[in-house]
């Protein structure tokens, strides 16, 4: 895993939860903390609301993504997995996003 973060620039480390906007990749700690300046007053619960569930999500994703195993069935069962978390941790990115 190669990719770089658009906020802070340092490159996101393995077992490290970032997400994709449409600005490329990010941290979730630099993407949420730039968001909490950013959004209006009366829309900061909802973003934490948010926020708390696309960590759940991310933490998840994590753990996911540091299962091995050989096993061929276990593999396919993992990339289902993680493509429907990858799929869920997307929508809450955008709707963040465009806050
Ligand atoms: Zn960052």
């Amino acid at each position: 895993m190669e990719y770089g973060c658009y906020i802070c620039n340092k490159l996101i480390k393995t077992g490290e939860k970032f997400t994709f906007t449409k600005d490329g990749s990010v941290h979730f700690d630099c993407f949420i903390a730039t968001k909490r300046k950013n959004v209006h007053e009366e829309k900061q619960e909802y973003l934490r609301t948010l926020s708390l569930i696309l960590d759940y999500q991310l933490t998840y994703l994590v753990a996911l993504l540091g299962v091995k195993t050989d096993d061929k069935e276990s593999q396919e069962l993992l990339r289902k997995r993680i493509s429907s978390i990858e799929k869920e941790g997307g929508e809450i990115t955008n709707i963040i996003y465009n806050l």
